[in-house]
């Protein structure tokens, strides 16, 4: 004998039915089946919806009857041409319509009543649902349950009678010939007769109890989902079915909120040893999971991550509770005597406190019970209030064979940790097949997600980009990042996605990520870009791994940083703002970095793509100490100096240099040194120094004309004017075979920026067009420097740049 169990989803449509009955004749042909049927999906809702309107007097629950009614009327004229089974549905449908009638009037919804209303979907589709085998030629044989199964009378969550139950149903099957036996799920009755059920979600239980009665040669229960995943599928799209499961970890994750079977399933198919499938009607084939004693040891000491919404944490504490035996037994006969369910316990060894998770709606029913029992010791302030927390969650890992591998609960809490989970609660049950914390609900989704890719992906991890900026160079990002995503899942087992990205018009965000072929179009269609909104999005779709990307040059983007890095958002700028500005907030950035495990990466600052910052970090890193930095830090000032020959104008140079996009719209940030006087400052303090701009010396080359210029064409004026000032400069350097170039220098903790005429033997001597170089004499290159050089600038290398600390945010496995 079989026992096979179809859920609401199963029986959602006529159409679901049919599929339904296939695999029901498919497994008759081999063996006698026993079929439980759950209510249409929707109509347990609806119909204790109808109730509670009806109860409060809101006649609109004639409506939602209509539908109810409507719905079954509907599916039986599609399932079968039966009259009889016609009237029967409408009878079943008056009798609801005369019990919504009675709660209206009476204005009342007992828990007895409840039961009595929800009891209909249940004894309506098992009804429809065997009338349409009949409509097939399939001879099927309805049983109502509450003739089998004998409950206390604990309504909405009844007791069972094991033995009872037991004798009735073998009672009963010993005498039935039926291949195909349908029953209704969830209902039974009590001892006096009166309709129970066995609470939410309970026709899986009814199907156990049917295959332990009968020693079942398995239990089937069919979903709408392949099997048991490794997390919930609806919240990690990642998840994948578990092929094979024990019992008790099975119970675990149902316990901690795995839906697709309901807790108390599990028991009585353990007890006989009968297995437990859980298969997807509507993809037969799929292998499902199997839960039984029969598991494989070899694989992932983790089986699944589950979670239970709406918790509340109950705190009570205080000195009257150290060393005083009997507290916990008071408080645990106060919750028990109440009836409140406590799902989770932590307490600390000076015994000074104990938590306890319960769900939200016990919570306040909870801290009077408490209160009450401890009213001596509270009124002589040796134990406190009782303190309530909500919006919470419990989120639990569980595996058998966890107690046996060391290090998860580490690798669990560092996860949550670097994706700014905060962790209330935490608890591991002594058998460790879990561990389980107790989270802020708006993080369920981030937790979940972070801990499965740990646990489960083969240890391939997604970050989340939300970019600001993408004119020229975050263009050409995205554009390598498109080109790249599939190499790096492959090679790198990063999952690289663009979420959300703005420009100074518009701001766009797509939580699966933004199609990387249209995102231009796209972000003209999207909403208008506002600084902070964008930071608001950022934080409150609280995805894990968000990594922020500054590709403007603006001071109040700059200034957003903390906001990020405060909630473990990494930050990668190409911006130079922030990290040349006051020290303090440089140490203050760098601080917030390390406290927030957030990385905070700018290695564009100094030579666009070039790897300077980064090996500069690695010789500190490794214990080597920088003595002397000599630099040709500026493409603009190399392309006008290296264009700038006797006879020519400067003027014309400059002004080619800034056609030419090789300088900043403003040029005087060029040439006066500013930008050079940045960019050494930036290495000065990632070489240890606390400089701050104003003491990067800086000689300038400009004429006081042109420094005192008032805009941008007054400027160009000025160079006219000064014309001579610059052939000198120049002249003076080729008649010595010399060459000028804007040399940055850190010696002696001192920074200086200036033009020098440069010798033929000078490494800067030969550099040509835009590129850098800087010189690294350290303790350990004290003679021979470490050199770096190559194109400082240019969209597409300064967009490798940042693509380049982008993949350095990958952790290490
Ligand atoms: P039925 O109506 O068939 O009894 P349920 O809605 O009770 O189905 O249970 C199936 C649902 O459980 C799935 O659609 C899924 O959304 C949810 N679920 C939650 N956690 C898990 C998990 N770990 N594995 C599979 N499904 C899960
Ligand atoms: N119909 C009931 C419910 O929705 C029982 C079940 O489907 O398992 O809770
Ligand atoms: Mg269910």
């Amino acid at each position: 004998m079989r026992i096979l169990k179809f859920g609401g989803t199963s029986v959602g449509s006529p159409e679901n039915i049919q599929k339904v009955i296939a695999v029901v004749t498919q497994r008759a042909q081999k063996e006698n089946v026993a079929v439980v049927v759950s209510a249409i999906g929707g109509i347990t809702n609806k119909l204790l919806l109808a109730g509670q309107l009806a109860a409060k007097k809101d006649d609109t629950y004639r409506a939602v009857f209509e539908e109810i009614k409507d719905t079954h009327l509907t599916y039986t004229k599609v399932l079968t041409k039966s009259e009889e089974t016609l009237t029967q549905v409408q009878r079943l449908m008056s009798d609801l319509e005369a019990l919504l009638q009675g709660i209206f009037l009476i204005n009342e919804l007992s828990p007895k009543t409840i039961d009595k209303l929800t009891s209909f979907g249940e004894r309506t589709s098992s009804v429809m649902i065997t009338s349409a085998f009949a409509a097939r030629d399939i001879l099927a044989q309805h049983k109502d349950s509450r003739q089998l199964i004998i409950t206390d009378a604990t309504h909405t969550k009844a007791t069972v009678y094991t033995k009872q139950t037991h004798q009735a149903i073998q009672a009963y099957f010993k005498d039935s010939k039926a291949a195909i036996t349908i029953l209704p799920g969830f209902i039974a009755r009590s001892e006096t007769g009166e309709t129970t059920t066995l609470g939410r979600g309970g026709s899986d239980f009814t199907a156990a109890i049917l295959a332990a009665a009968l020693h079942a040669d398995a239990l089937e229960i069919w979903t709408d989902v392949s099997g048991m995943y490794s997390a919930n599928p609806t919240l990690v799209k990642q998840a994948q079915p578990i092929a094979q499961i024990s019992y008790h970890e099975a119970m675990e994750l149902s316990h901690f909120g795995a839906k697709v079977l309901y807790p108390p399933t599990i028991a009585p198919v353990m007890q006989k040893n009968i297995p437990l499938y859980i298969k997807n009607t509507f993809d037969p084939e799929a292998e499902g999971t199997c839960i039984s004693n029969q598991v494989n040891g070899r694989n992932n000491p983790i089986k699944g991550i589950s979670h239970i919404n709406d918790i509340a944490l109950l705190t009570l504490e205080g000195t009257g509770m150290i060393g005083i035996s009997g507290t916990s037994k008071r408080l645990f006969e106060t919750l028990s005597v109440q009836a409140i369910n406590v799902i989770l316990i932590t307490q600390a060894s000076s015994e000074h406190s104990i938590c306890l998770g319960i769900a939200k709606e016990d919570a306040q029913q909870a801290k009077e019970a408490i209160e009450s029992t401890f009213a001596y010791e509270i009124s002589k302030h040796q134990i406190d209030p009782v303190i309530i927390e909500k919006e919470l969650a419990i989120i639990a890992l569980v595996g058998e064979r966890m107690k046996s591998h060391q290090g998860i609960s580490g690798k669990m809490f560092s996860t949550l940790g670097k994706n700014n989970v905060n962790i209330r609660a935490i608890a591991q049950g002594a058998s460790e097949k879990n561990i389980s914390a107790v989270i802020a609900s708006k993080d369920v989704a981030k937790a979940l997600n972070s801990l499965h890719e740990r646990f489960f992906e083969d240890q391939s991890q997604q970050i989340n980009l939300f970019i600001m900026g993408v004119g020229n160079v975050g263009g050409r990002l995205l554009a390598q990042i498109k080109q790249q995503q599939a190499y790096l899942l492959e090679n790198l087992k990063l999952n690289l996605r663009v979420i959300g990205m703005s420009n100074s018009r518009t701001m766009l965000f797509e939580e699966e990520g933004i199609d990387l072929a249209t995102w231009s179009s796209a972000l003209d269609k999207g909403e208008k870009a506002d600084m902070v909104r964008f930071r608001e999005s950022v934080q409150n779709l609280n995805i894990r791994n968000s990594v922020f990307v500054d590709i403007t040059a603006n001071e109040d983007v700059a200034m957003t940083y903390p906001h990020y890095l405060r909630n473990s958002i990494a930050v990668v700028a190409c911006n130079k703002i922030a990290c040349a500005s006051a020290m303090q907030n440089y140490s203050l950035l760098k601080r917030l970095s390390k406290k927030y495990n957030a990385p905070f990466l700018f290695e564009t600052n100094v030579g666009a793509g070039l790897p300077i910052i980064d090996t500069l970090k690695n010789l500190m890193a490794s214990g080597d100490r920088i003595t002397k930095i000599q630099a040709v830090l500026s493409g603009s000032l190399n392309f006008v100096f290296n264009n700038f020959a006797s006879g020519d104008s400067f003027h014309d140079v400059v002004q080619q240099a800034k056609t030419e996009g090789y300088t900043e719209p403003d040029p005087r940030i060029d040439l006066s040194g500013v930008d050079v006087a940045r960019k050494i400052l930036i290495l000065a303090r990632e070489a240890g120094l606390e400089l701050e701009l104003k003491d990067v010396v800086n000689t300038p080359f400009l004429t006081k004309k042109n420094l005192e210029s008032t805009d941008v064409p007054h400027f160009f004026e000025t160079l006219k004017e000064d014309a001579s000032h610059f052939e000198a400069l120049v002249s003076e350097a080729s008649a010595q075979g010399r060459r000028l170039k804007y040399v940055a220098q850190l010696e002696h903790n001192q920074a200086s920026v200036g033009l020098q005429s440069v010798t033929a033997e000078s490494p800067f001597y030969h550099l040509e067009g835009k590129d850098n170089i800087v010189l690294f004499y350290t303790e350990r290159y004290p003679d021979q420097p470490l050199i770096i050089k190559g194109a400082g600038a240019g969209g597409d290398v300064t967009a490798s740049g940042l693509f380049s600390d982008i993949i350095r945010l990958r952790q290490a496995p």
